[in-house]
């Protein structure tokens, strides 16, 4: 039986809804809808102009309307009289293929058919930020290495405590937060779930995050590279399957093997590194994305961020990591990488590895910010965002598996971004060629 919005709005004293979707660039749209009006909504969907927000669409266009999940609901912890809904997009009466939310919702239902179940949890890393300059908000905040630098967490806890307070009282089991490896650079961890539970989380926590770090004046970002010298923000994945019920690990191995991993599970790894190349503009979506990975050697003395195509056991150089039996930890995408659309990455090339039982090769156990760039057989990551959703473009397995709508829209608003990108005259070129 569907939920009545209009009645849970009675019940719980909600005035307004967010109708939100999150749209192709990752940005989070919404309209703020009385609780009066919400019956029709509900059933109908609040209407968009696709083109206005950053979806493969033209001026002319019919509407495109967002169908809130009820299930979603999340009174604001810090405004209980609004209710946030995340919501499908449809047009014409069918879902809009290329929607973020509908794309991963229809990668789940296929992998479900096959007797799959994906489980995920997200780290994301974001900055606090001056709020009218671009710098570190807290000016103490200097160290060399400043990981887990006690003071500098604890000179920020009105706002951390603040958020994970919220998640407490969301029910989503946070667990533990600290200071990251960049200046200014925080990270907050909650329990996994199901890939669509966390994805919608995901969306909801940037913008919580957001929220409260301008309630005590200062700016959040998750910027993959805000500031040259220091670590950018990733956002790394863990992943694992389960039986549809969800009461069996499928990735755990029953015999021996040495990383305690199933044949499932390196199968299903070897779906995702054979397409990483292709999968790097979903995972690493902006032109600034491109300066966190392989990039130099940061203050700290580690980007913690891949260079290469690889994975390992429980060691960070890789771009895949094996943190404990029965997960992986994707460690490419960044904090640019859409909730939705990367979880949907990870999902299709992980089955399409299972159909196929891709082979991933051997772990490796070097150090890869000591070697990366000196070995020669291992695959590279692309270096801009134009080679990468080249390489996108041209996968077969990802055509296949999300399909050439969603592929030739991402693609083409990938492409859009490095035209404008492209177009733009920086200062640096200024200081390498004015005396040319
Ligand atoms: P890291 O060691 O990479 O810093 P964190 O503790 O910050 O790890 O984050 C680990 C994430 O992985 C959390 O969201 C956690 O709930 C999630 N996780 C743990 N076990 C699994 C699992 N079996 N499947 C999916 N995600 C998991
Ligand atoms: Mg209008
Ligand atoms: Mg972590
Ligand atoms: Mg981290
Ligand atoms: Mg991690």
């Amino acid at each position: 039986m569907t939920i009545k919005l209009s009645e849970v709005a009675k019940e719980k004293g909600i005035e307004y809804f967010l109708i939100s979707f999150v749209d192709m660039g990752g940005a989070l749209r919404a309209k703020l809808v009385p609780a009066a009006a919400i019956d029709k909504m509900q059933e109908d969907g609040a209407g968009f102009a696709g083109f206005a927000a950053a979806m493969d669409m033209t001026p002319a266009h019919p509407d495109m309307l967002a169908k809130p999940d009820p299930e979603t609901l999340i009174q604001l912890p810090w405004k209980p009289e609004v209710g946030w809904l995340a919501s499908d997009c449809w047009m014409d009466d069918a879902p809009v293929a290329s929607s973020p939310r509908v794309l991963l919702k229809s990668q789940i239902e296929k992998a479900a058919a096959e007797g799959y179940r994906m489980k995920s949890g997200v780290e994301c890393e974001f900055f606090l930020i001056d709020a009218n300059e671009m710098r570190v908000a807290d000016h103490h905040d200097s160290a060399r290495k400043p990981c887990y630098d006690q003071l500098a967490l604890m000179r920020q806890y009105d706002v951390i405590k603040r958020i994970c307070d919220y998640m407490q009282q969301l029910g989503w089991g946070p667990y533990q937060n600290d200071h990251e490896d960049g200046n200014g650079q925080f990270e907050m961890n909650w329990n996994f779930d199901d890939a669509l539970v966390t994805a919608d989380r995901h969306v909801f926590f940037k913008y919580m995050v957001k929220t409260v770090a301008e309630e005590y004046g200062m700016r959040a970002t998750f910027m993959p590279k805000p500031f040259n010298h220091l670590t950018g923000s990733g956002c790394h994945a863990h992943v694992s399957l389960w039986d549809t019920k969800g009461k069996k690990n499928l990735f755990l191995d029953g015999s021996n093997d040495p990383l305690g991993m199933s044949m499932t599970a390196y199968s299903f790894l070897g779906g995702v590194m054979n397409e990483a190349e292709a999968l790097a503009s979903i995972f690493n979506p902006t032109v600034n994305s491109f300066k966190r990975i392989d990039s130099a050697t940061t203050l700290s003395g580690a980007t913690w961020s891949p260079n290469a195509i690889t994975y390992s056991g429980d060691n960070r150089t890789h771009m895949i990591r094996i943190p404990e039996p029965g997960r992986f930890e994707m460690r490419l995408m960044d904090g640019a990488s859409n909730p939705y659309l990367m979880q949907a990455g990870v999902l299709a090339t992980g089955m399409d590895g299972i159909e196929h039982e891709r082979d991933p090769g051997k772990p490796m156990y070097n150090n890869m910010y000591e070697d990366g760039q000196r070995l020669k057989r291992v695959r590279r990551l692309p270096l801009n965002l134009l080679d990468a959703a080249r390489l996108t473009s041209k996968s077969k397995v990802l055509r296949r598996q999300l399909g050439d709508e969603f592929i030739d829209s991402h693609v083409k608003l990938r492409f859009d971004e490095w035209r404008r990108y492209a177009t733009t005259l920086s200062q640096w070129e200024v200081e390498n060629t004015f005396d040319c």
